[in-house]
């Protein structure tokens, strides 16, 4: 087990950068991964995330910058010296050695001739203690990649970097996978760098999660922060879905600012807000569909003082067992979305009704308007 604040186990990239050709496949970057940390490269395919996870693996040469493991500087070193080992997707074991000694062999290309011990104690790490015997096609794809897990550990390297390791099994699998490795990296406390393409499934295991578009990163947090405070209309939709009303600074009050959008107000946390906020000046203000209530028109009296609120027309409802998704029409944002439960569900609720849509502005974020809302 490492120490978790121990900072000399920190991945820092300084400047790093990869180019092909004309083609700029990472910008120059900047990131520490803390030691001990769940860390998840997220983006859509071509961003640059392998490239990046690459790059620290050794397995591509940057085109400018630096990657130091703690104080080392390992930039210059090839892959077999990092101390560093990496999953793939296609897990990669040895079809005609067992599970044992799938799991041995790095120990004993080191020359170790006492491996049991640290085989077995990797084995029920992954639980798969019972399967040491079998060989890998006797094993589930789930299997497997636990087996590449342990196998990629047993050296004890400083980071593990996973490229889309739960990129081939189905969804039920890749769940359970999901908190399997999650309860792996906990337990042995070294560094996850986890590349994947999937926003629920870098949020389900990572610590912080660097959103990257188009060789950038272009946003960097904990799972929670990058959710409740998108910095941009990219990762807002990215990681999840989002509404989105273009307003008008109108005034400040307190903590708060006060925006026009149609004829009503909108009350946005000053602290939510990573636009710069002059009277006058314009702000897209979003909102996710479950942080909203829907109200019957007729009934708008009942809702509380203090909430955001915009009227409009239900153009779509489906129901969903434990919810209904509701597609409101609103003179502020055509096609707004309501992700409402089906806790006393109001039967008034259907296509065609006049709603109230209203939400506590804690729950609201503003961007800088002059995004596009892809
Ligand atoms: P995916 O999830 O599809 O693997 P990614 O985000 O991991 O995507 P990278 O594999 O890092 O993306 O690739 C980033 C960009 O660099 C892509 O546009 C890719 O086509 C390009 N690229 C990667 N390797 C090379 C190469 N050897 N030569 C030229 N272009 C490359």
């Amino acid at each position: 087990m490492t120490n978790k604040t121990d900072p000399t186990g920190d991945v820092r990239l300084t400047g790093i950068a990869k180019t092909y050709g004309d083609f700029t496949a990472v910008h120059p970057l900047d990131l520490t991964v803390p030691q001990g940390s769940f860390f998840a490269l997220l983006g859509a395919s071509g961003c640059g995330k392998t490239t990046t996870l690459r790059m620290i693996a050794g397995l591509e040469e940057p085109s400018a910058g630096t990657v130091h493991l703690g104080d080392q500087d390992v930039t210059a070193l090839p892959p077999y010296k990092r101390p560093v080992n990496t999953v793939f997707q296609s897990y990669a074991l040895f079809p005609h050695l067992d599970i044992f000694e799938n799991v041995a062999f790095g120990l004993r290309r080191r020359g170790l001739k006492s491996v049991r011990k640290q085989v077995e104690e990797m084995l029920d790490l992954v639980q798969l203690g019972e399967q040491a015997r079998k060989k890998p096609h006797q094993l589930s794809g789930g299997q497997q990649q636990r087996v590449a897990v342990a196998r990629a550990l047993i050296n004890h390297p400083k980071v593990l970097l996973l490229d889309e390791p739960l990129g081939a099994l189905d969804l039920k699998l890749r769940r359970q996978m999901q908190l399997e490795l999650k309860r792996i990296q906990t337990e042995v406390g070294i560094t996850f760098i986890h590349v994947t393409h999937d926003q629920e499934e870098a949020m389900t295991m990572a610590d912080t999660v660097a959103v990257m578009n188009a060789g950038r990163v272009e946003q960097l947090g904990s799972p929670t922060d990058l959710y409740e405070n998108p910095g941009t209309t990219f990762v807002a939709n990215f990681l999840g879905t989002s509404n989105f009303i273009e307003a008008e600074v109108d005034s400040k009050s307190g903590d708060d600012i006060v925006l026009k959008a149609g004829g009503g107000k909108l009350v946005l946390p000053e602290a939510r807000c990573s636009a710069p906020a002059s009277t006058g000046g314009k702000v897209l203000v979003g909102v996710r569909p479950e942080k909203i209530s829907l109200t019957h028109a007729d009934d708008a009296g009942e809702i509380p003082e203090g909430r955001n609120r915009i009227t409009g027309r239900i153009a779509d409802s489906s129901f969903i067992g434990v919810s209904t998704q509701y597609v409101v029409d609103s003179p502020v944002c055509p096609g707004f979305e309501v992700y409402a439960q089906n806790i006393d569900r109001d039967p008034r609720l259907v296509p065609g009704a006049e709603v109230v849509l209203h939400w506590n502005p804690a729950h609201t974020f503003g961007l800088d308007a002059a995004q596009s809302v892809f």
